[in-house]
């Protein structure tokens, strides 16, 4: 018996310790890797995409940002969430800069006349936006997407002017299921906002050639776009573009809990 003593007293230690960096470190029982891949490698137009995997791969969610260069909260937020985000469940696509050189110009389009958000499912054998749409395409189709989000923004309150989306959730159809999740996260984002006239709404306007139009008719992708009204303060916008995306992570029990 007492041979075994220096035996037993090693694997108690040993389990003193597991339970110390268990209670010390419990982000390590969270495993959340991060890989990037590039579309449109070796061109101008090349930019990252960034694979959060988790060990359940189910559900994919994809978040695209920088279609238009120069509507900066939604390309602040997704860079904010592909570097602070904390999920343990399934996997999150995300492109902070979808037309990079024109987030590098901060221009809407580049070049000016070919609209990224027009051209969809693109085409590998078109001009320069026409290769790039038809990539972010190409990798929509590789992942079992659940649901695909594309963040905007515009210079105008939606209902200040109708021909600019400025706080709203867009979807590209008449889809019930889309219908009520729009109205379920318009519901949420207006809950901490206070003045009326920067509340969000659903808009069911199609728009040809989108990211989300294509996502939808194309592949059968839940999609949608959201919105924020440049007029209003950018760090306010980059937070609601944070949160817009964080309330979606939380419907599918992605986040992580704080421990
Ligand atoms: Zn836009």
């Amino acid at each position: 018996m007492t041979k075994n003593r220096p035996l037993v007293h090693f694997f108690k230690l040993i389990f003193i310790v597991s339970i110390l960096l268990l209670f010390c470190f419990p982000q390590t029982t969270l495993l959340q890797t991060t890989s990037v891949e590039y579309i449109c490698a070796g061109t101008d137009y090349e930019t990252p995409v960034y694979i959060i995997k988790t060990n359940y791969k189910e559900p994919t969610i994809m978040i695209v940002a920088g279609t238009h260069g120069n509507e900066k909260a939604g390309i602040k937020a997704a860079e904010y969430l592909k570097d602070n985000l904390r999920i343990e469940r399934g996997t999150l696509i995300i492109i902070p800069k979808a037309n990079i050189l024109a987030c590098e110009e901060n221009v809407r389009c580049f070049p000016p006349e070919i609209n990224l958000n027009r051209v969809y499912p693109g085409n590998p054998q078109g001009n320069s936006v026409e290769k790039l749409s038809y990539e972010i395409f190409s990798l929509m189709k590789k992942y079992d997407i659940a649901l695909l989000v594309d963040l905007h923004e515009s210079i105008e309150f939606y209902r200040k002017n109708p021909k600019n989306y400025g706080q709203t959730v867009v979807i590209d159809s008449s889809d019930d299921y889309l219908f009520k999740l729009s109205s379920f996260l318009v519901e949420e984002m207006n809950k901490s906002i206070i003045e009326d006239g920067n509340k969000y709404q659903v808009l069911g306007k199609p728009v040809k050639g989108s990211t989300a139009y294509s996502a939808h008719h194309q592949l059968g992708i839940p999609a949608l776009t959201f919105e924020t009204c440049r007029k209003l303060p950018l760090s306010f916008r980059i937070e609601e573009q944070i949160k817009f995306v964080k309330i979606i992570l939380s419907k599918w029990n992605m986040l992580a809990v704080q421990r």
